[in-house]
């Protein structure tokens, strides 16, 4: 009847909206191509989305800092220790399948052709050892400047290498016409400037600590509490103001980008084969392991629990970044998929910082695409170092775009693989950076309704209280 209509249409109004945007945001896109906009042009036009990106930003240091502050508070010691082994459970075991699949992906599929004969193997290779990307990896984890750390770009210490590329990518042998002046764009690079970020990893282990403390002092920590979660409450209000202008936002993000992108005919064989292979991989990691994994754990129905997600798998695909959609996920998991909030505010902030199954699926899979170009076969062992840096540089990735591009370098160097061979694949990086970042939400967010269905019984027993002290003993 109409009043069903109309209360779904109000009920789903967000969802429509966004869905929309993406649409709308194509069309034109597309029909403003021809008139081939210039460089300025585009920038103006995609104003609206870079505001969306900026508003997005500004909640996610205090939105972090402080769900994760009265997440960690609000449990007992117990309970959060139980909480936090099934989430490290769960984003250890994700990954590695993300790992594994998109190493077979590639290893079936073969995209790499090594065709590079000309290229020269001279050139030096700097050498960076496994353990020197876990010490980058633990030193920030202990920011020595919490200020700092709210402010500084998080860099891995090889960031610097991936600027050079932008020189060299024209000598790729993908001849992409054209290729050297879109691509030294400035945008391309998201440590070298546009893209804003913060130390996250270290705001994470801090603010872990911090409301363990807090969570365990007496009425002297009440005032902290209180604070922390008023503070919560109102930053989750401004996110639900934001969630009104992201269709627009998303709209403009996703028509400027494409305005803006190379032409696809340009795109080389075999790197249409490598994009193809990353988004199978991604599809099955993303559409089967882990509805699988939702289903056989929760009994519930895994797209249900998907389709309540749309828009902040949307507004993934739309930023490009995990950090910039988290308080839209926050908002999806509780109010359409009602998690506990004790469970989002532990679970998802930890998530988006350290789990990205995306990234690591994408980061092993490029790895052995470039050495497959390169026509050096990677023996058992190599296979197994590129999984675990995988592994490591999904973890040191921001969650901003393109990160895992430039942590890459760390996953190259481990094998001994040309680390100007980024350049081979950031023709093709921004859009696999979409459905990378889209997958990296989604392990989240599944993370979150498995650790609310194991961690029932703490939280039934109100061993796990919001908000209040729980210090009572
Ligand atoms: N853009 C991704 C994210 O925000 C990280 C990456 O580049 O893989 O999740």
């Amino acid at each position: 009847t109409k009043d069903d209509v109309k209360t779904f249409l109000r009920k789903n109004a967000f969802v429509l909206f966004t869905i929309g945007a993406v649409v709308i945001g194509i069309m034109l896109g597309f029909a403003l191509r021809p008139y081939k906009m210039s460089y300025r042009e585009v920038k103006y036009f995609s104003f609206p989305g870079e505001l969306l990106m900026r508003m997005l930003q500004m909640l996610v240091l205090p939105l972090l800092v402080s769900s994760l502050i009265t997440g960690m508070a609000a449990l007992d010691r117990r309970a959060s220790g139980k909480m936090g082994m099934r989430a490290v459970v769960y984003y250890m075991t994700t990954t590695f399948i993300a790992v594994f699949i998109g190493i077979i992906m590639v290893l079936i599929i073969h995209p790499g052709k090594g065709s590079k004969d000309e290229f020269t193997q001279q050139q030096k290779i700097e050498q960076v050892s496994p353990a020197d990307a876990f010490l980058d990896l633990i030193r920030n984890m202990f920011p020595p400047n919490l200020v700092q750390a709210c402010t500084q770009q998080f860099k891995t210490q090889y960031g610097k290498k991936v600027v050079h590329v932008k020189i060299t990518v024209n000598e790729s042998i993908f001849n992409l016409t054209n290729a050297t002046q879109e691509i030294t764009r400035e945008d391309v690079i998201p440590i070298s400037g546009t893209t804003s970020g913060v130390n996250a990893l270290g705001l994470v282990v801090f603010s872990m600590c911090f409301g363990l403390i807090i969570g365990n002092m007496k009425e002297e920590g009440q005032a902290l509490r209180d604070f922390f979660n008023s503070l919560n409450e109102a930053i989750m209000k401004l996110v639900a103001i934001i969630m009104w202008y992201a269709p627009i936002g998303i709209l403009f993000l996703i028509a400027g980008k494409i305005v803006e992108m190379d032409d696809i005919t340009e795109m080389g064989g075999q790197l249409g084969m490598y994009t193809v292979t990353v988004i199978i991989g991604l599809l099955i990691h993303g559409m089967v392991i882990l509805p699988t994994l939702f289903f056989v754990i929760t009994r519930k129905n895994p797209f249900i629990f998907i389709t309540g997600l749309l828009q902040a798998l949307i507004t993934a695909l739309g930023t490009s970044s995990s950090s910039a959609t988290l308080p839209i996920t926050f908002k999806c998991l509780e109010e359409n998929n009602k998690v506990d909030k004790r469970v989002t505010r532990f679970v998802l902030p930890v998530g988006a910082t350290i789990n990205m199954d995306g990234t690591a699926l994408y980061e092993a899979l490029a790895a052995i695409f470039i050495a497959q170009v390169n026509n050096m076969e990677m023996n058992f062992g190599q296979i197994i170092t590129i999984s675990i840096t995988a592994t490591a540089a999904s973890i040191g990735a921001a969650g901003i775009p393109q990160a895992g591009l430039v942590t890459m370098v760390i996953v190259l160097t481990s094998v001994g693989l040309p680390t100007d061979d980024i350049s081979l694949i950031i023709a093709v990086d921004w859009f696999l950076d979409r459905l990378r970042t889209t997958t990296n939400v989604l392990g989240d967010s599944i993370g979150a309704g498995i650790v609310e269905f194991l961690s029932r019984e703490e939280l039934q027993n109100g061993d796990v209280e919001m908000g209040n002290s729980v210090v009572e003993e």
